[in-house]
């Protein structure tokens, strides 16, 4: 009988099938069994097919399944709906049937393999003929591989990591450094005022206070940190940017030591035929006050598209720390002297890798960020 066979005639009574005494019930419960057992036989020839836990599935639902697995309608048919005088033979030989149907599906070959069915599964979709899925490594961002970079030269140096919070007070982001209210930066269109006496920093500044009071003098730190301004975002502004500064406190430090420093740290980042440049400037926490150029790193000083012709790019601003600002940190300007610079960090990642807008930054563009 094949299986289509089977399935037919498991929907017929056992009279419609011409069975009529004890032996014709054996024989067709027998054949049944055949049936099922070739089926079987079949399947597991086929093991090592990608599609044979689904075949071990179907298999399984054919003979078992509630309803309508051949067990089930073969039960319905041959056994319920039977004559009561070949009732005992065919429940003799249904339970055989049964017991033998479970056993077909309980071997271990069988059912270890089924298990496995749903990792086959997942294989069977795919062609393994193909090269494998390459799972994305991230990288750092552009703007952190500068800071990094830049905190390693101040590391080389002697100088240690400090930070301190972004939501600053008043005090700490503005008076303690010597910025009186009268001072434009001072303006809400700068500043982004939480309340009357907080605001979301605006440069990494207020750390000099902090770790002066915390370490006092001698002090050699660089800050890095993001910094908040109410600024609109185009090409050149973002409200949200990286700053770092460094400090360093010490007995007769002089501008000599300053220059020397970010003359040495700017050769070490863009290369040793870099040349500086400090002109006069003003800040209320440095005195004398300065502006760092370097000699424009695309062109070599020729003048350019970048530099503007000129030959040099700005790129810090930097002086001796202002007495009232070490004494406001708790320092003795009497007895020690002091150096601050503070450079915008994706500013220098901007002219690194040669980005002309700063938005790119913080726009989470994997087309962007994937070129780092
Ligand atoms: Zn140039």
């Amino acid at each position: 009988m094949t299986l289509e066979e089977l399935k037919r005639q498991a929907e017929l009574s056992l009279s419609d099938l011409g069975v009529h005494d004890e032996a014709g019930v054996t024989a067709k419960f027998a054949e049944a069994r055949e049936t099922m057992g070739r089926e079987r036989t079949s399947l597991v020839s086929r093991s090592t097919d990608l599609h044979f836990p689904r075949r071990v599935r179907e298999f399984r639902n054919l003979i078992l399944a509630r309803g309508h697995g051949l067990v089930a309608r073969i039960k319905e048919n041959w056994l319920d709906a039977t004559p009561k005088h070949l009732k005992p033979a065919a429940g003799r030989a249904f339970n055989s049937l049964r017991i033998i149907a479970e056993e077909l599906l309980e071997e271990e070959s069988i059912l270890n393999i089924a298990k496995l069915g749903k990792t086959l599964e997942l294989e069977e979709r795919l062609d393994l003929t193909l090269p494998g899925n390459r799972r994305p490594l991230g990288s750092l961002h552009p703007v952190t591989q500068m800071q990094r970079e830049i905190e390693e030269i101040f590391l080389n140096l002697g100088f240690r990591i400090e930070s301190g919070p972004e939501i600053e007070s008043v005090y700490y982001n503005f008076d303690a450094l010597n910025i009186p209210e009268s001072h434009p930066s001072r303006d809400d269109w700068d500043t982004l005022y939480i309340d009357s006496r907080t605001v979301l920093r605006t440069h990494t500044s207020p750390v000099q206070i902090r770790a002066m009071e915390k370490y006092g003098a001698p002090l050699y730190i660089i800050i890095p940190g993001k910094c908040y301004r109410h600024d609109n975002p185009d090409a050149s502004h973002s409200p949200m940017f990286h700053q770092i500064e460094g400090l360093a406190i010490d007995c007769d430090i002089t501008f000599a030591d300053l220059k020397g420093t970010l003359d040495f740290f700017a050769k070490k980042l863009f290369g040793e035929k870099v040349r500086t440049r400090f002109q006069p400037s003003f800040f209320p926490f440095t005195e004398p006050s300065g502006e760092v150029a370097i000699s424009c790193i695309f062109c070599g000083g020729e003048g350019c598209r970048v530099c503007k012709e000129s030959g040099w790019i700005e790129v810090m601003g930097c002086g001796m720390v202002h007495p009232q600002v070490l004494r406001n940190g708790g320092i003795d300007p009497e007895k020690y002297t002091g150096w601050a610079f503070g450079l915008g960090i994706d500013r220098f990642a901007m002219m690194k890798y040669d980005i002309n807008d700063i938005q790119l930054f913080f726009q989470s563009d994997v087309r962007f960020l994937q070129q780092f």
